[in-house]
């Protein structure tokens, strides 16, 4: 908390300098609440200098115990089996990557039940080592759980970097790890890279309008968390097989205060998986009403694509939210992506970056979707689509 000295005198500049309302004056002095965030905004304000930030008396860590990437394999269930999420191959194809660049190992972290079927396929995506922790405990995840197992296996490893995918579990589990370990975390990185021994993390800031570098330089593990189909998957040691390192992990009393009594899956979201797609046509407010989102749908059933939507479709009511790409939506790696009566905004374009083939229809030549089209048909969505539909029909 923001520190006070004594020869404040109240004039209350200091509090209506900060952001999060946390300052306030009781008897003619400023106190702060909880609320603070050590932000720092109040202390230039204050004419007498009797605001200050405290010191960090913290000792520097020794960054050069730490070693090794690693990414936490995420396991999902379905009705009748388990599988690893896609995602967790496209981390660990980025890891390598990172891995072969510090010249460290590649460790794969994985935790559930019966999961040994799965240490070949991993092995492939490029894994020096497989962390296991396979026990009927870890069958369904458990935030307590799970956390205490990797926070374990981080203290006993030291790892200089942990990736997690920005899934719902990996969103649960990464920032409770982070504050335990007492280090910082990335939230949907769109790049990694290293430089001078650091993690660069890449992620858009200021609503998508830059694209913000972060390191964490005093502090490790470095974390991050990515989205789906930001990386590549790359299958980079066909045929190898991982030193798998089994370690045995007691649930912490803590897990028990979350007690799995039975599961239901929630009946699957008609239509294909927009992340899985291999054609996906998306509308935007240009198609302008069920109508045009019907035309969408009808398409998509005679090429066999998935349909999404701009967010300005979705506010409209047009598509369910599960169904928005882009920034805070969902990110598609289709090989063929068709964006109709989309206007092609920055949020937009990033959920889609990594498709084949992009084609644009607009009725503006100068809508920036056809920046990023391959091929780009200028007119009024609602008669060409039409006629690709009767064509299609042929
Ligand atoms: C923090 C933040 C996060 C965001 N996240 C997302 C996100 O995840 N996904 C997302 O999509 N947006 C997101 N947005 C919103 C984004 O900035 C745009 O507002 C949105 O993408 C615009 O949607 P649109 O292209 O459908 O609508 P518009 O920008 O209104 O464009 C409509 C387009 O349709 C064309 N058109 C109109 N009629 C026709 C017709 N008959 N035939 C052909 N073309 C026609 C117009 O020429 C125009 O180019 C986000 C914004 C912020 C600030």
């Amino acid at each position: 908390m923001i520190q006070i000295a004594q020869n404040c005198v109240g004039c209350g500049k200091c509090t209506a300098a900060c952001p999060f309302g946390a300052l306030s004056l009781v008897n003619r002095r400023a106190v702060a609440s909880s609320a603070c965030t050590m932000c720092g905004a109040c202390v230039s304000q204050c004419p007498v200098g009797a605001l200050s930030l405290p010191q960090n008396t913290a000792v520097k860590k020794d960054l050069s115990a730490y070693k090794g990437i690693w990414v936490l394999v995420e396991i999902g269930t379905n009705a009748m089996s388990q599988h690893v999420r896609s995602v967790s191959y496209e981390l660990l194809s980025k890891g390598r990557e990172l891995a072969n660049q510090t010249g460290e190992e590649l460790g794969a972290v994985v935790i559930g039940s019966n999961i040994s079927a799965f240490y070949g396929e991993i092995s492939q995506y490029g894994a020096d080592k497989i962390y296991a922790v396979d026990a009927p405990a870890y069958a369904h995840y458990n935030t307590a759980a799970y956390a205490n197992a990797l926070i374990t296996l981080i203290k006993k490893y030291n790892p200089s970097v942990v990736l997690f995918p920005s899934t719902y579990v990996g969103r649960d589990l990464s920032p409770r790890v982070a504050a335990e370990m007492f280090v910082g975390l990335t939230a949907d990185c769109t790049g990694l890279a290293i430089k001078d021994g650091n993690l660069i993390q890449t992620r858009p800031a200021f609503g998508g309008n830059i694209l913000a570098d972060i390191k964490c330089p005093d502090y490790r593990p470095q974390m991050a968390t990515v989205r789906p189909n930001v990386f590549k998957k790359v299958v980079s040691a066909p045929g190898k097989m991982a030193q798998v390192v089994p370690e045995t992990i007691a649930v912490p009393a803590e897990a028990a205060k979350v007690r799995i009594i039975n599961t239901h899956m929630d009946p699957p979201v008609s239509g294909l998986q927009l992340e899985e797609a291999d054609v996906v046509i998306a509308g935007g407010r240009g198609m302008k009403n069920k109508a045009g989102f019907d035309l969408l749908d009808n398409l998509a059933q005679h090429l066999g694509a998935a349909v999404g939507a701009s967010r300005a479709a979705i506010d409209l009511g047009l598509k369910p939210k599960e169904k928005q790409i882009g920034q805070s939506g969902v990110n598609v790696a289709a090989k063929f992506y068709v964006a109709c009566g989309i206007s092609g905004a920055v949020q937009h374009v990033v959920g889609v970056e990594h498709c084949g083939v992009i084609v644009g229809i607009n009725k503006d030549a100068n809508a920036p979707i056809f920046n990023v089209c391959k091929y780009g048909l200028v007119g009024d969505a609602g008669q060409i689509l039409p006629k690709v539909l009767e064509q299609l029909k042929k």
